[in-house]
């Protein structure tokens, strides 16, 4: 395997861009063949995760191909949102305050739905904005209490409850599995929130997108069904902090 980039260091960009093409080819083999394992056939959604590295990030993950980037910080964000031409879908992926839902009509989609308030607050900024936020429910499979999201046992509530905001779009589902889980621990959260993705649906959702898999655990995503893995580190290298 080529090298992880290490962090721009504003010398050679061509260099660096050249990496991360390198790591977004190999990661996207590695997909490919998960899929091959599972007997799945649809596309898998590449969003590279740009927290914490400056804007030449986001340039070389489109040189490579990538067309989606996530980030975790809506200020931080949006300063890579004004620093770079391309028209990249963003999305936010990290825990959002309410006070920054405003913020946050400003991504293509939000993952990140973490509560019914939250919702409210979303759903207000998009229809001030006036526009329908695509959004996210995440859920937390594992129960792991540092962990954001809906219980399991809220899902279906959550899924009634959110029918009534008119400027949101339910999506699918977002989760995190636990860090140096199991392989049987992670199928089992991956699975929980492919079910969940069920009750969105049977709620009347259009709940087609399952956001699950980072960088120590996307292979079992895809097998389990993921549309859409979030990667940063085996892209762009270890981060200094997030
Ligand atoms: C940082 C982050 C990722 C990417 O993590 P890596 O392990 O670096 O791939 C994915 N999802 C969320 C919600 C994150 O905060």
């Amino acid at each position: 395997m080529n090298p992880v980039p290490d962090a721009f260091t504003g010398s050679d960009f061509d260099a660096y861009s050249a990496l991360v093409s390198s790591r977004v080819g190999e990661v996207r083999e590695r997909i490919a063949a998960a899929q091959a394992r599972a007997r799945l056939a649809d596309t898998v959604t590449l969003v590279a995760v740009t927290k914490t590295y400056g804007p030449e990030a986001v340039m070389a993950a489109w040189a490579a191909g990538v067309r989606d980037v996530g980030e975790n910080k809506v200020q931080e964000a949006e300063g890579k949102m004004a620093a770079v031409d391309v028209p990249v879908h963003w999305h936010m992926i990290g825990h959002l305050q309410r006070n920054k839902a405003k913020g946050a009509v400003r991504f293509d989609l939000v993952h990140s739905i973490d509560s019914l308030r939250l919702a409210d607050a979303v759903n207000d900024a998009a229809g001030e904005a006036g526009k329908v936020q695509r959004v996210l429910m995440q859920v937390n499979v594992s129960g792991e209490e540092t962990k954001g999201g809906f219980g399991i046992a809220d899902a279906a509530a959550a899924a009634d409850a959110l029918q009534a905001r008119r400027h949101l779009r339910v999506e699918g589902v977002m989760t995190m599995a636990p860090f140096e889980a199991s392989n049987d621990e992670l199928r089992r959260v991956f699975r929980g929130a492919r079910a969940v993705r069920e009750t969105l649906a049977a709620a009347g959702h259009p709940a087609h997108v399952l956001s699950m898999g980072m960088s120590g655990d996307f292979e079992v995503a895809v097998e389990e069904g993921a549309t859409l893995v979030r990667l940063g580190t085996v892209l762009f290298g270890k981060r200094a902090s997030s």
